[in-house]
């Protein structure tokens, strides 16, 4: 099969038309007259995160509260390592940004005094399942924003630290295109799919993560030598048993209290943080108390049944199964237990190392939302105002016209592509590779097979099996473009697994219980009061250490 090459232009190029993608070229169109691209392996109507089915806005400023509380929060629940300028910036737009999603025509639920109906003390509730074409329907209505579903970006155009463009494929039709663009923002969600999943084999993606964010963002940048974070601090999240539906809903929703096989809460024992409430998990497992549970029974009718009605809306199966036992959580508790740990940068803190207007150490290149670092518990308000910030940013750098990408770069990947699309027979699968990767993942860099726990020993395994594995894709065979989207997966992921093993090794400390586990270093220190950023250079991933970020601060490169 032969690729044929197709040159585009644009003045912003946005990679994944997701959440913080289609948000940023809504504003990019406020703050330019120019022209935005956005690229997306799937359909924007249906795709990313907000596809995978939310239920509220997690991250919003209730009355009463403000922007610095929200700060407070993320630090204490990160116990300390974030961008306090990212938090803050963030947490000034949350409501701005679910202002505009109301008026685009987001139902957000309110109470009987007409104001926002609130759960918790940082949510409100909103009928979730139409905001993804509500986004896009917004997006397509904008003629200066080009929409490319089904194509799929796999590597950055890169000259003297500058960003020119990025090239793709088509996961249908057989094209290698060209994009050059003044500006770029990476908006490609975290990493699903590193480690060996709840549910491996022909159930892997029945995961928490959309499993077709393959961590793309995080690949092409580490490839390309931005400085990238934190990515030791991996997101493991306590969900419903089997299903794998959120458990926020009854925790905040009715206030569920976590409780063992003896019916003893255990949150206090363990602290209530998030990576501490996996951590409680596990502990109450491993030491015979098991399993653990949601205590829901007692709620009442009304909860039950709002309950049932927030799952159908958010996560079908776990109604179904309710309805279907007959076991409705007002009758019996809900089990819980930990998913397989992802990079997820709205999450945790990790992702592209940016400045306060979220442009990365390559100049001209943007990162927003779940692939961008140093801003956890960011969710889907956070992410439109990280593409906002960044789209604001990107129309200010415009003036500066780029050079196009040279022909040459282009034919030597159409060759290099066309070699797996050629190749009649492999000794390997994909699948079966990528089942081998993250059950070394599992075993030796602190999967759910380890109960989350690693050593330097282990980790050395680790990386071993990974470069050995990454070498083995070189003699893969795509028989079709979607195959050979696999494969290119399968190295992003192999990519970034090498990033999170050395991270996980650098930091000599544990300051997140289970998120990351050192077993050769079980206690936290003050020295590690910062940040662990890498770089790839000469094909060696450096480490740079870098001191705390306050919220007082702009940060610059
Ligand atoms: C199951 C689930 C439930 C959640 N529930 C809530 C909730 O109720 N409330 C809340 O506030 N938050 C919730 N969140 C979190 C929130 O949805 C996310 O943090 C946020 O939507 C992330 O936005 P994003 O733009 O970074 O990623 P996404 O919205 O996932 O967008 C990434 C996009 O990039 C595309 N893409 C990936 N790779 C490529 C590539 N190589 N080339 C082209 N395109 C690519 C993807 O297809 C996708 O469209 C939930 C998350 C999940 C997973």
């Amino acid at each position: 099969m032969d690729l044929e090459i197709r040159t585009l232009a644009t003045d912003f190029l946005i990679i994944g038309g997701g959440t913080a993608g289609c948000y940023a070229a809504l504003t990019f169109c406020e703050a330019s007259g120019g022209s935005v691209l956005i690229a997306e392996k799937a359909d924007i109507e249906r795709s990313g995160c907000l596809a995978a089915g939310v239920n509220a806005i997690n991250a919003y400023i209730v009355p009463g509260k403000t922007p610095r509380d929200y700060v407070d929060y993320a630090r204490a629940d990160a116990q300390g390592i974030v961008r306090g300028d990212l938090l803050l910036t963030m947490a000034e737009g949350l409501n701005r940004t679910a202002a505009k999603m109301e008026s685009l025509g987001l139902t957000i639920l309110k109470d009987q005094q007409g104001r926002y109906a609130a759960r918790g003390s940082r949510n409100i509730k909103i009928n979730g399942e139409n905001i993804k074409p509500i986004l896009a329907a917004a997006v397509a209505a904008q003629p200066r924003i080009t929409v490319l579903n089904r194509v799929n970006v796999f590597e950055y155009i890169v000259r003297d630290g500058r960003i020119l463009g990025a090239y793709a494929i088509g996961v249908d039709e057989p094209v290698l295109y060209v994009i050059s663009a003044k500006a770029v923002l990476c908006a490609t969600g975290g990493a699903a799919g590193l480690y060996r999943p709840n549910h491996p084999g022909f159930s892997r993606h029945k995961m928490w993560y959309p499993p077709f964010n393959t961590g793309a963002g995080y690949a092409m940048g580490i490839l390309s030598g931005a400085e990238m974070t934190t990515f030791e601090m991996r997101f493991i999240a306590l969900r419903c048993k089997d299903t794998i539906a959120p458990t926020g809903t009854l925790a905040q929703g009715v206030g569920a209290k976590q409780i063992n096989a003896l019916g003893e809460g255990y949150e206090q024992k363990y602290g209530v943080t998030t990576s501490q409430r996996v951590h409680g998990t596990v502990m109450e497992n491993l030491e015979g108390r098991g399993p653990c549970y949601l205590r829901t029974v007692g709620i009442t009718k009304e909860q039950d049944e709002d309950l049932q009605k927030a799952y159908l809306n958010m996560a079908p199966s776990q109604t179904l199964r309710w309805l279907e036992s007959g076991r409705t959580p007002g009758v019996q508790n809900v089990e819980i237990e930990g998913t397989e740990p992802y990079i997820v940068g709205g999450h945790t803190a990790s992702g592209y190392w940016v400045d306060t207007s979220r442009e990365t150490t390559i100049k001209g290149l943007f990162a927003a939302g779940d692939v961008a670092g140093g801003c956890p518990q960011k969710y889907v308000t956070g992410a439109f105002v990280e593409g906002e910030i960044a789209a604001r940013a990107a129309a200010a750098y415009m003036g500066d016209q780029t050079a196009p990408p040279d022909r040459g770069g282009a034919e030597e990947k159409k060759r290099w592509l066309e070699g797996f699309l050629n190749r009649s027979a492999a000794p390997y699968g994909t699948d079966g590779l990528e089942e081998a990767m993250q059950s070394a993942m599992d075993e030796y860099a602190g999967g759910i097979g380890s109960h989350y726990r690693y050593s330097e020993k282990s980790l050395r395994i680790a990386a071993d099996k990974i470069r050995g594995l990454e070498r083995k894709t070189e003699l893969l065979a795509a028989p079709e473009m979607q195959e050979l989207v696999y494969i290119l997966e399968l190295r992003e992921r192999l990519t970034l697994c090498k990033s999170v093993i050395t991270h996980l090794g650098a930091r000599r400390e544990t300051r997140w219980h289970s998120f990351a586990e050192n077993t050769d270093y079980p206690e936290s220190g003050a020295e590690w009061n910062c940040y662990v950023n890498s770089r790839l250079e000469n094909g060696r991933l450096n480490m740079i250490f870098r001191p705390l970020v306050r919220e007082e601060d702009a940060y610059e490169h």
